[in-house]
């Protein structure tokens, strides 16, 4: 996985050393470890490099404390949206509520995006909207789903460009499933909805990362 660094077992006495002893001449840490001077170049340039150490001259090396944990969240802020979105479910406002209920389950999804023409995001319905709707007396038939949805403004949504960490931190803070994904249509002067991004998608991109696939 690009950017993460793994230390061999010397690599990390190294930086042990240094950690305890820093700022600690090259030749002071080669002797400690029985190695030539020579020996440890590649070692030190590949710490320095990774910002795990720095070297300064004249008085030797010492512990930067970018750690892998460091460089790891440094990975993680690279990952987009783009990369990851699904393709959104949507329906439109005159859609009823059990018409929504249907396709939330033809299609296997948990958060439905109500849109206007042009794929203008109006809404957003979830799983506990649709019970909620269904707990009246009404006819689901006749009942718009218009009534049962989440509406603009209060929709939380991102954007394609943002960061995967951004968008999975909205989740979090707003305590939803689901971020419709849009791009401002200027021209219509309303959100476009383009993409999908969920708790699956992110458990997702956490999978393929610890899998060595990240898409970054
Ligand atoms: P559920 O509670 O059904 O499992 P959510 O936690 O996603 O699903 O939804 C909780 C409430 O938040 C619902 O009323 C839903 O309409 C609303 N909601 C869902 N997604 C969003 C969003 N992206 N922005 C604003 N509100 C949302």
């Amino acid at each position: 996985m690009a950017g993460i660094i793994e230390l061999s077992e010397r690599q990390q006495r190294i930086v042990s050393i240094v950690k305890d002893e820093g700022p600690i001449t090259g030749e002071r840490i080669a002797k400690q470890l029985n190695l030539s001077r020579a020996t440890l170049r590649p070692d030190l340039s590949i710490l320095t490099m990774s910002g795990i150490l720095e070297a300064r001259p004249r008085v030797g090396y010492y512990y930067a404390g970018k750690t892998n944990g460091r460089l790891f969240s440094r990975f993680i802020q690279r990952m987009k949206v783009k990369d990851y979105q699904a393709v959104p479910v949507v329906m439109t406002e005159d859609a009823s509520v059990y018409e929504a209920i249907c396709h939330m389950f033809l299609e296997d999804v948990g958060t439905l995006f109500i849109v206007r023409k042009g794929a203008a995001l109006s809404g957003v319905v979830s799983r506990k909207d649709l019970l909620k709707a269904a707990m009246g007396k009404q006819d689901l038939n006749e009942l718009p789903i218009s009534v049962a949805m989440t509406r603009m403004p209060h929709i939380i949504t991102c954007s394609q460009e943002e960061t995967l960490l951004d968008a999975a931190s909205k989740i979090i803070q707003y305590e939803v499933d689901a971020l419709p994904v849009v791009k401002p249509d200027g021209e219509n002067d309303h959100l476009k909805v383009i993409g999908r991004l969920t708790k699956t998608t992110i458990t997702r991109a956490f999978v393929e990362l610890g899998e060595g696939q990240g898409a970054v």
